[in-house]
């Protein structure tokens, strides 16, 4: 039952407290208590949350009647009063059309349930360009909407800097102030959440894959970005560019890179960039990805000290994300942030697949629905 569904707001949005937001949040609060297979009656509901009897009665009502929530069995019988219907997650009504911007050659998308599962996938080849248009994923989110029912959202993960579905900026995308939410909303009628692809892969971590309430996840792709879970909450910045960490220069003899400066961390240990030094230099692998895993580390060491953090996970291509390069960065995190107040961080491999971003954007929809009246 992760919190994270439960706290108010999109990632970056403060909590409001206007009493007209009880109500959502309540509900926010029963379907996280729920979500994702656990079946607990009205009465059990009422005593995990502490909410009254009609309040329950009145949330779980609406729920049952959007399809978000379905009765099942009863519960067993403790001897106080009757026995009462249990209710869990309706995995089968509601639907979220979710849409990766962040690999290379093609957009793909997926309906998925409420639970993350994929119910069905398309895919759209980008030209010779690698460029993406808005056209591309109203498109795709167009055909799959059409073989979907129920769809509460449309979720799209892109990389770079997102704030109020706007791409702010994307050196991967070579985007600058793209407006993904407005065009898309218009042209599609429902709700669109855009995420930035780590923040997107960071809720899927967080609620199918191993992480705690305290994560730094490490989002390797066509760029390099973290995201920061605090709490359960997700923890944007004050320009929602927190954990955008591939700009920082960490080696200012180092190559050029795109942004102006020399030596980024994406210049140096993005997939792209170590794959192509792999085939060059196949005989150097494991000296190559020791020192990415180096790299990373070093980056990474001020964020783990500062906010304390004992668990950090990289999702990438498995054959970069490898042995060698954690071992790597656990050796160096290991030598620069051990200390005898504080526990050892641990930095681990994401062992969820490539439809993590598809995944967490169902997420990043769910809670945006959730909190919406
Ligand atoms: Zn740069």
């Amino acid at each position: 039952m992760p919190s994270i569904l439960s706290v108010p707001g999109a990632p970056g949005q403060t909590a409001k407290a206007e009493p007209a937001d009880v109500r959502r949040n309540n509900r926010a609060l029963i379907f996280g208590l729920l979500f994702p297979d656990t079946e607990l009656s009205r009465a059990q509901i009422g005593r995990r949350t502490g909410l009254s009897r009609v309040a329950v009665s009145d949330v779980v009502g609406g729920m049952l009647d959007e399809g978000l929530i379905r009765e099942g069995g009863l519960a067993h019988n403790t001897g106080k009063g009757k026995r009462g219907t249990l209710l869990g997650v309706d995995p089968e009504r509601l639907h979220v059309i979710s849409i990766d911007l962040s690999q290379s050659h093609f957009i793909q998308g997926a309906i998925t349930n409420l639970l993350g599962v994929i119910v069905e996938r398309a895919e759209l080849s980008l030209g010779a360009a690698n460029a993406i248009t808005i056209e591309d994923i109203a498109e795709l989110a167009e055909r799959l909407m059409a073989r979907a029912g129920g769809v509460i959202g449309v979720g799209v993960a892109a990389p770079g800097v997102v704030a109020d579905g706007i791409v702010r900026r994307s050196t991967v995308l070579g985007w600058q102030d793209v407006d993904l939410r407005g065009p898309l909303e218009q042209r599609l009628g429902v709700p669109v959440s855009v995420d930035n692809d780590a923040t997107s892969g960071m809720l899927a971590e967080r609620c199918f894959g191993q992480g705690g309430p305290n994560l730094l996840f490490v989002w390797m792709r066509r760029g390099i970005g973290t995201a920061v879970l605090i709490n359960d909450v997700p923890v944007m910045g004050e320009n929602n560019a927190g954990g955008e960490i591939g700009h920082i220069s960490i080696d200012p003899q180092g190559p050029e890179c795109p942004c102006g400066k020399r030596g980024c961390l994406e210049r140096l240990i993005a997939a792209p960039t170590l794959g192509e030094r792999l085939r060059e230099h196949p005989e150097s692998r494991g000296r190559i990805l020791g020192q990415a895993g180096l790299h990373l580390a070093e980056a990474l060491a001020m964020p783990v000290g500062m906010l304390d953090i004992s668990d950090v996970c990289v999702y990438g291509p498995p054959d970069i994300i490898n042995t060698d390069l954690i071992a790597a960065a656990q050796r160096h995190l290991d030598e620069t942030t051990m200390s005898s107040f504080r526990t050892r961080t641990g930095i681990r491999r994401c062992q969820l697949g490539g439809d993590i971003a598809l995944r967490g954007e169902t997420i990043a929809v769910l809670r945006d629905h959730l909190h919406r009246v």
